[in-house]
Parts: structure tokens; sequence; C-alpha cells
């Protein structure tokens, strides 16, 4: 059994994390947001040998289209893939295109395949919010949140004793302040129901770390524009040392390596996974 997480591209320009479960019968796929295109994310998981037809769930934060890029509506019937939304995002899934019959709607607590449990959080972020994932597999905890306006005390009902963490860190303030953006872009982003700042976003990490055994801390969602990994890197380094070594920068770009989500020994060392074969493709 083992449980593991690929960030596939993360930002304004298209967001996608492929989840990997290991069942007692064989590999589930699901990927969390679906907002590269079919061809982009066909090539991201050609090199770990996955295709689009391996995937069976794709679980939706919201249906802004660098979430859900319309192309897939079409396209989930081919792969037999089921998608996952709130179920106040079900009029906008069908107005673009999405088939009813390939929607499973949740407003709670939902199951994945025969072993994977997933809680949903529910956070402001436009109009119609977006939603954070709190993902169970094989007693190890994986909390997914971006997008989310603002941090509501909520998140740390459900965000607690995690393994692995991913989290906005959209922009640094005072990038944000002095880019030639439009004053009502900076007011939707920076106003409560837009992003998160690489502040906000340390100060919940360092919130959750406290009450997890955190083994991967993953970034999303970095601002092209207004923001830069080095910021991030300095303040963890500067102000959160002991967490550094556990930080993932995601980026556009690049898939991030795959992560295992496992639990970390007393010192702080990952306990030596059962199989070395089963992990050697792991950070
Ligand atoms: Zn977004």
């Amino acid at each position: 059994m083992s449980f593991s997480m690929c960030v596939l591209g993360s930002g304004s320009g298209g967001n996608c994390t492929l989840l990997q479960f290991q069942e007692k019968s064989r590999t589930r796929f699901a990927l969390i947001d679906c907002g590269l295109s079919m061809r982009e994310t066909k090539r991201r998981l050609a090199p770990m040998g996955i295709e689009l037809s391996d995937i069976d769930d794709i679980l939706l934060t919201h249906l802004d289209f660098d979430h859900f890029s319309p192309p897939w509506a079409n396209n989930l019937e081919k792969f037999d893939i089921t998608l996952h939304i709130h179920h106040r995002h079900r009029a906008r899934a069908l107005q673009n295109g999405v088939q009813g019959r390939r929607l499973e709607l949740f407003n709670g607590e939902f199951q994945l395949g025969e072993s994977t449990a997933v809680e949903t959080v529910h956070f402001a972020h436009d109009n119609l919010g977006t939603v954070g994932f709190l993902i169970e597999h094989d007693e190890m905890r994986l909390g997914f949140a971006t997008d989310l306006g603002h941090v509501p005390d909520s998140i740390f009902d459900h965000f607690r004793g995690l393994h692995a963490l991913a989290f906005e860190s959209n922009y640094d303030r005072q990038m944000q302040v002095n880019s030639p953006r439009p004053a009502f872009l900076k007011r939707r982003i920076m106003g409560g129901s837009g992003h998160l700042s690489n502040v906000q976003s340390f100060d919940t990490v360092q919130r959750i770390a406290a009450d997890s055994n955190l083994s991967h801390i993953v970034l999303l969602h970095l601002s092209r524009d207004c923001n830069n990994p080095k910021l991030i890197n300095r303040q963890y380094a500067e102000c959160a040392p002991d967490l550094l070594d556990r930080l993932t920068i995601t980026s556009q770009c690049e898939p991030t390596p795959m992560l295992n989500v496992h639990r970390l020994g007393a010192k702080g060392l990952p306990i030596e996974p059962r199989s070395g074969k089963q992990l050697a493709m792991f950070d």
C-alpha cells in the first residue's frame, strides 16, 4: 500500500495534480483539477508510464479555466473518467459541456475506490467558492487547498494530523502592490476571495505543521508576475528552517517529482520504506 502525489503543473496557466493509490488489487490514479490541456497532461504523464485511460477520477476544486480546461468535458466518456464536483458547481459543469452521467456530486465526504476517503472543505473564492480536500489512504492523510481567498478557521479543524500538505502560496504582497496590474485586479486577488499571499500561506502552513507529521509541504499556484520562489525559500530558511527540507515549490512548466506521502521518524527522518524497489522512483 502506498500513496503518492505529483503536481504536473500549477499556476494561472493551468493546475493539475496526479494522485496514485496502491490498492490491494491494483494501482488507482486520480487527478485533482484538469486545468492543463489534454495534450499537455498526456505529455507530462508519459515519463511515469501513465496514460489518460489509467485515470479513474478527477476531483475539481472549482471550474475556473485554470482548473478545468473545457475540452476535458467531451473526453471524460472516452477515458471512462468520473468527475467529482461540489453540488454548487453542477450547473457550471453542465454549461461547460460535461455530461451529467460523468458527474459525481459531493457535499461533504465521499469515497474513492476501495480504500480512499475524501473529506471536503468549502472556501470563499469568486462567486461559487472553491473546495479543499483531505484525502486519506493507507492511514496517510494529504491536505490539498488552493485559490482560498482567505484562510477560514474551519481549515484547522480538518487539516490536522496530516502527513503531507499541498497549499497555495500565490503572491508576494510587495510585488503585487508594485505591479502594473489594474487596481480592480489587485483588489480581486487580495480582497479576501481571490488568492493567498506568501505570508498568509506561510503562517497557515506553520500552524498546520505544528499539529501534523508532514513528510511534504508542496506550495501551489505561484503567480508568474508577482512571486519568486527565492523569496519563499528565504522565508522558510529564516523563519522555519526545520520545514525547509520538506518543501517543494511547484512550477507552471515542470512537474514535481513523485512525492510519497509517508510518516516521519522521530528525528524528522523518513522511516525506511518496506520495499526499496517500490519507492525507488520517488524522491
Ligand atoms: Zn486558480
